[in-house]
């Protein structure tokens, strides 16, 4: 089938076309630039902007493609988690083409989009294998069977700050531009990971080794710049970004590593924006390969927010056979990860 998918939950407007695995064309626009100023994403302007991109991404993803409208024969969509008002606009979008179309329509958790992407690249996911989510707001260590029928596992989840949260707020203390992630992986490649004793949360014997904690570091990094000011020193800002940097990468590929080894899974998936960051693919790489462990990580372009894996998750879904959502169906802006297909009902 050709699914088209598409995705809104943030500041990323994405369109893809997916055709039995395979991506055909994909486009994303996003608002990133209007948000700078306020430090975060501002749910209002994030809505608006889908409300413009959502028509030009959808035809630029069918051009790329070299497929029309009437190609389609199914849409997926984003319906949670993420930012209420970004999601109605998208589910509008998708509800509107797939009525007009007379093609059904399936609801995509926002994550399993994420997991999917690294379909894209590498092809179906061995099961079970283990998946790494890590992204601005999530941070999770999942067992995955078959992503379009059964339930995800969850090994660990964060306690309190998403890995890639925790890179944004390191990058205001550091004075790193926005979005800090980024920032910080450019302004560590010039710094020593050494230069700092960052703690390594929840990484004790006596701790769950698959949970995770990082609004801890974030306060350490906040105390390390605090130090440097109040003796009136110049912040070493490429020694602070790789150490840091060092220290989630650290804590993310050692239990992410030893999930895989303690549930006999041969195969560790690190998915979400945070796996762009050049450390932890590095760090996962030399431990996957001393763990005799196989890495999947999706292409750059396929980590952070795009509507081609939402409709890799689509595709997943019409071919296993799922039930499409009802045509009222609605968005779940906190929907925790369960399975791929989100179909909330409306709430009048
Ligand atoms: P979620 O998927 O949890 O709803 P999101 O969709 O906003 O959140 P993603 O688009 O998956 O998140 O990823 C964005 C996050 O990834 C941001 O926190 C960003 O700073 C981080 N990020 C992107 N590139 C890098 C990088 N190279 N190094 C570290 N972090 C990065
Ligand atoms: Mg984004
Ligand atoms: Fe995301």
């Amino acid at each position: 089938p050709v699914v088209l998918g598409i995705e809104s939950s943030c500041d990323e407007t994405g369109a893809g076309i997916v055709r039995d695995g395979r991506l055909l064309g994909h486009a994303v626009a996003s608002s990133m630039d209007e948000h700078a100023r306020y430090g975060g994403v501002v749910p209002e302007i994030a809505a608006r902007a889908h409300v413009h991109a959502a028509g030009p991404v959808v035809r630029a993803a069918l051009d790329q493609a070299g497929l029309a409208l009437r190609d389609i024969d199914a849409v997926a969509v984003t319906t949670g988690p993420g930012l209420s008002g970004a999601l109605q606009v998208g589910l509008a979008s998708a509800k509107t083409l797939a009525y007009s179309l007379g093609v059904p329509l399936y609801g995509v958790h926002h994550l399993a989009g994420h997991v999917a992407a690294d379909t894209l690249e590498h092809g179906p996911l061995p099961n079970p294998c283990v998946v790494l989510v890590v992204s601005g707001g999530h941070t999770s260590l999942l067992l995955v069977r078959d992503l379009a029928r059964d339930p995800v596992v969850h090994l660990g989840d964060t306690l309190d700050d998403a890995a890639g949260e925790c890179f944004d707020k390191a990058a205001r203390i550091l004075g790193l531009p926005y979005p800090g992630g980024p920032a910080v992986d450019r302004a560590a490649r010039a710094g020593d990971p050494a230069a700092v004793a960052f703690p390594r949360p929840l990484t004790g014997p006596g701790d769950d080794p698959y949970a995770f904690s990082f609004s801890g570091l974030k306060t350490a990094a906040a105390r390390w710049a605090e130090a440097h000011r109040a003796a009136g020193r110049e912040l070493p800002v490429a020694d602070g970004a790789a150490a840091l940097q060092e220290a989630v990468a650290d804590v993310l590929t050692r239990k992410a590593v030893a999930a895989c080894t303690d549930h006999g899974v041969s195969t560790l998936v690190v998915v979400g924006g945070v796996a762009a960051n050049s450390r932890v693919r590095a760090l996962a790489e030399a431990r996957c390969d001393a763990a005799g462990v196989e890495l999947r990580v999706p292409p750059l372009r396929l980590c952070t927010d795009n509507g081609a894996m939402i409709a890799a998750v689509g595709d997943l879904l019409v071919r296993a056979g799922a039930a499409p959502a009802p045509l009222d169906v609605s968005v779940d802006p906190s929907a925790p990860l369960e399975y791929a297909a989100l179909h909330p009902v409306a709430r009048t």
